[in-house]
């Protein structure tokens, strides 16, 4: 399923103030203009991000002894390493990798195994990994390993061109999107990108916003063999699942000039006046949060040093010292699940009229137990069946239904999980089916 974040706030916020204080180069367009586009990296594997405006095309020295290309769609292997349902119901990731030769494609597997195992033992990715399907693209390199590893000067031909040194940052991992593209076309769907780029060398990136052809919305790249790259995809994840702003700040920023973030993660309101509007997470206020600490208003955020504020001291969009989202975060992070994918499907068409003896079947997406507590209720014309709250396939009869009447029968499953408070977001984590029964 399409992603559906036309505008990916926290980037364009971060490009703003990137640009405005010109910290990363004298570019100072749009980042869809064509040449550049703002990316995110952290220059250490325990701390905050930074951005930096980056070439969407790869250096020349690169590109010149590139040959691996891109084959037509459906000509490269694509593996369903989890495919929990239909994609028009799913959240779709892919996940290519870079640098890996024919003969490292097992290499290849295993590595992207073991990144997504990280990632999905974070809550609450690790209680509703069951709405993901992960594709695996076997993207063919003719290196092994990619430019800029060990050393700056190291150029290698590979799949999507990952590179090491991107502007100059050694960290800052950047990519060929129109490669990525055109690899993650090959699998059915794509709503967000991994790149797994063969190297033990720390670094990553963060693409967001984008539009790209195979309908991904965002690319995160991290280095294979390195045990804490996982963190990047992680954190990434959050802007384009959650639309979580960063936690972290610049030095220097100074005062939050702007008007309240759209993010729900970052405001410019004090806990007491948050408590009085009844806004933003004030549900969360004084509650013990998973990173430690407890819910408040804490300064600094929004890249802003002053005049904004985050609510907790720390979490995973602050900093990689962490992999903990905090209470607001956490509930960010199921909304979008839910904006994205469906908890309940009919596995009995519903576009035709059925008789009182057809078994109506509903499918559950396998979300782990954990942060989440499904339930299933049926209804007659509106009104519940209670005695059949629970099952997952009956017919008419066992709803009360004889012949004679026609009906509206409605199955509709509910998280009832206690991380969403806002009631938007529970209504996003409800879901129905109707069918006509005669
Ligand atoms: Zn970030």
């Amino acid at each position: 399923m399409r992603v559906r974040t036309p505008l990916f706030a926290a980037l364009a916020a971060g490009s703003l103030a990137v640009a405005a204080l010109g910290a990363a180069g004298s570019a100072t367009h749009a980042a869809t203009a064509g040449d550049t586009r703002t990316v995110e990296y952290f220059p250490s594997d325990h701390g905050a991000g930074r951005h930096a405006r980056v070439p969407t095309s790869v250096p020349e020295k690169i590109s010149r002894i590139s040959q691996a290309q891109p084959k037509a769609p459906g000509a490269t292997a694509v593996t369903p390493l989890q495919e929990t349902g239909p994609s028009d119901g799913r959240l779709d990731l892919v996940i290519i990798g870079d640098g890996y030769t024919a003969a490292q494609q097992a290499d290849f597997r295993a590595d992207a195994q073991t990144k997504l195992d990280a990632i999905f033992a974070i809550e609450p990715y690790k209680s509703y990994k069951g709405l993901f399907n992960f594709w695996l693209v076997d993207a063919v390199s003719n290196d092994s390993g990619v430019s800029g590893d060990p050393t700056k000067d190291v150029v290698k031909d590979t799949a999507v061109s990952s590179y090491f040194f991107c502007d100059d940052i050694e960290r800052l991992l950047c990519v060929d999107e129109k490669k990525v593209d055109a690899y993650a076309q090959q699998a059915p769907d794509s709503d967000i990108v991994f790149v797994v780029s063969n190297s033990t060398k720390y670094g990553g990136a963060g693409y967001s916003g984008l539009t790209s052809t195979a309908g991904h919305t965002g690319i995160a790249t991290m280095s294979s063999d390195n045990d804490r790259s996982y963190l990047i995809g992680a954190h990434e994840l959050g802007h384009s699942i959650g639309l979580l702003a960063d936690e972290y700040q610049y030095a220097g920023y100074g005062t939050y000039p702007g008007a309240e973030p759209v993010e729900p993660n970052t405001s410019k309101l004090t806990a007491d006046a948050m408590s009085a509007s009844q806004s933003k997470w004030y549900r969360w206020l004084g509650q013990s949060d998973p990173s430690g600490g407890t819910v408040g208003t804490y300064e600094g955020g929004g890249y802003y040093e002053y005049g904004i504020y985050r609510p907790t001291a720390n979490s995973i969009m602050r900093a990689l010292d962490t992999d903990k989202f905090n209470l607001p975060g956490r509930e960010a992070m199921i909304a979008g699940f839910y904006r994205d994918a469906d908890l309940l499907t009919a596995r009995t068409s519903t576009a035709r009229t059925l008789r009182t003896t057809d078994t109506l079947r509903v499918d559950l997406a396998p979300l782990a137990k954990g942060l989440s507590d499904v339930r299933v209720h049926w209804y007659v014309d509106g009104v519940e069946v209670t005695r059949a709250a629970g099952r997952h396939a009956l017919n008419g009869r066992a709803l009360g239904l004889r012949k004679g009447g026609v009906h509206q029968v409605t199955a509709t499953a509910v998280d009832a999980t206690a991380a969403l408070r806002d009631p938007a977001a529970r209504a996003a984590a409800t879901n129905s089916v109707t069918w006509t029964v005669r």
